[in-house]
């Protein structure tokens, strides 16, 4: 009988997760290394006192089948409802962005709070090293943000011919810092609580969580440009939330504050993204997905949740079909 294949998915964000779903009900022996304490990557979820704020995706929309099927059964379980929008609905997770991946992740075996810091060959498979940990398997998939998951390739002792290189070599990330405040007033922010025209410059969108239901406080998403990201990135934390602040009043007039905090995405969106949903290097049983992966009729052309999530079921089949050839030729 020939045995069970193991599969190591490198990061628990949507497209790890759902390549691991899909590899698992084909019958891999799947495991998740994640690095953070919680899967979700950047959908991204904080508990502050009493109150609940999204700080990685706001919301997602559909315009794929497959999402579409997914959204149908998520309703049904409870698990997200439509934010705003008849045509084009916006979609949010009831409790949090982060708790629906965690929905999801449900019985998938995951290693939580291993960052893996190389990977080397063990033909025919591949080991992946975190500072404690060794684990071996017959195939990676690689699922950090592109320049993450080309630097892990780089500091790793395995042969990336040209092409991987050119190709992995210039995808950028823009960084995205976010502001989130805790607030005295019970304020109501546009119709739905989402106010993303006629912002200061460096403003992309101010959130209120309590507004999206997803908060029992009124707690603040305050999301900055990518441009203002990148320019304040390296000013240090008190000013830049200074800053955020300051925008904020002025934009809705005086608010009491009770507490501030700041999220820095080093990695929030791709400025280049890939027109195919995963890619596999040429010497090794390696793949790479993720939301800079899209699939060639994504009209979008964004890194966003259902680019993520396609490229993680995309992924997961041509995995599938590499085992099952493999299987054939033997
Ligand atoms: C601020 C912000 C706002 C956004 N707003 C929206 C929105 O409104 N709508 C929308 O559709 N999309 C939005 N997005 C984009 C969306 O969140 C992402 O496209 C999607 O969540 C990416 O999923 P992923 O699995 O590709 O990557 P990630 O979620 O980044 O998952 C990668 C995982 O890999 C882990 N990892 C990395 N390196 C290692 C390592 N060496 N070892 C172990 N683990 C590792 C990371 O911790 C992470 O959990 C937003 C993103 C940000 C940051």
């Amino acid at each position: 009988m020939e045995q069970q294949k193991r599969i190591g998915i490198i990061g628990g964000g949507l497209a790890g997760i759902f390549a691991a779903r899909q590899l698992v009900t084909e019958g891999y022996a799947v495991e998740v290394i994640e690095k953070s304490q919680s899967v979700g990557g950047r959908m991204a979820t904080r508990r502050i006192d009493q109150g609940t704020a999204d700080h990685g995706a706001v919301f997602f929309t559909v315009r794929t089948d497959e999402l579409a099927q997914e959204v149908d059964e998520w309703l049904e379980q409870g698990l997200i409802r439509k934010w705003f929008g008849d045509d084009f609905p916006r979609y949010i997770a009831v409790n949090g962005m982060n708790q629906l991946v965690q929905s999801i992740a449900r019985g998938i075996p995951v290693h939580l709070n291993e960052q893996v810091e190389r990977i080397v060959s063990d033909a025919p498979g591949l080991q992946t090293i975190a500072s404690e940990e060794t684990r071996t398997y017959d195939a990676i998939l690689l699922t950090a943000p592109v320049p993450q998951a080309y630097d892990l390739l780089e500091a790793s002792p395995l042969t990336l011919v040209e092409s991987d290189h050119a190709r992995l070599g210039k995808v950028t990330f823009e960084p995205t810092f976010v502001g989130l405040f805790e607030i005295q007033e019970t304020l109501e922010i546009g119709e739905v609580g989402l106010l993303d025209e006629g912002l200061a410059t460096g403003m992309l969108k101010i959130v209120n969580n309590a507004q999206k239901e997803v908060s029992a406080t009124p707690l603040l998403s305050v999301y900055m440009a990518g441009d203002w990201s990148e320019s304040w990135y390296d000013k240090g934390e008190d000013a830049t939330l200074a800053e955020i602040e300051r925008l904020l009043q002025e934009q809705l007039g005086p608010v009491t504050i009770i507490s501030r905090q700041l999220k820095r995405w080093r990695y929030a969106q791709a400025r280049d993204v890939f027109r195919t949903p995963y890619l596999k290097l040429d010497q090794h049983p390696l793949w790479l997905a993720g939301d800079a992966f899209l699939d060639p009729k994504d009209t979008s052309g964004r890194t966003r949740v259902e680019s993520a999530v396609i490229s993680g079921l995309r992924v997961a089949a041509a995995m599938d079909a590499h085992f099952k050839a493999v299987v054939t030729e033997q």
